[in-house]
């Protein structure tokens, strides 16, 4: 079994997979590699990104960025590639850029929930081109706390 040297996730042979605990017997046989997910953050492959836009970005950031990664640790359970690769924020907007284009559909819907507003969803960025079947395409949402406030 192959094992990533970044964040000890194991490849079965079909499918890279969070482990729990790394088993004491297991580790002997372990090849050491990089997962997908651990490529894309080292090559900062972006698949989705989040732009949101609320004063609750401002008057309570401790509290999102909380949220954000709460988020990210739910769908990273289910889905191995779910990581964030960066976040910025300035004033009441945050960009967040994701490895993978579901989770920056679920940390916007999660939003919408917490705070209502709106989200647009934008599939595959301009200049996308697909490199395999597998290739799950761009992803970009966009969140705003107020649209009727917008121009
Ligand atoms: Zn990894």
């Amino acid at each position: 079994m192959k094992v990533c040297s970044e964040c000890n996730a194991v490849f079965d042979g079909r499918k890279w997979r969070s482990t729990p605990e790394t088993d004491r017997h297991g580790v002997a046989v372990l090849e050491k590699t990089l997962c997908t997910a651990c490529k894309r953050m080292r090559d900062k492959v972006v698949l989705g990104t989040v732009h949101l836009d609320g004063e609750v970005i401002a008057s309570r950031s401790g509290e999102i960025l909380r949220m954000i990664r709460h988020e990210e640790e739910i769908e990273r359970a289910r889905n191995h590639t779910s990581r964030i690769l960066d976040i910025h924020s300035s004033g009441q907007k945050m960009t967040i850029r994701t490895v993978n284009s579901l989770l920056a559909i679920h940390i916007a819907k999660q939003f919408k929930q917490a705070f209502k507003g709106r989200i647009d969803i934008f599939k595959d960025s301009p200049g996308h081109r697909p490199r395999s079947k597998q290739d799950e395409g761009t992803i970009s949402v966009k969140w705003m706390q107020n649209p009727q406030k917008q121009d």
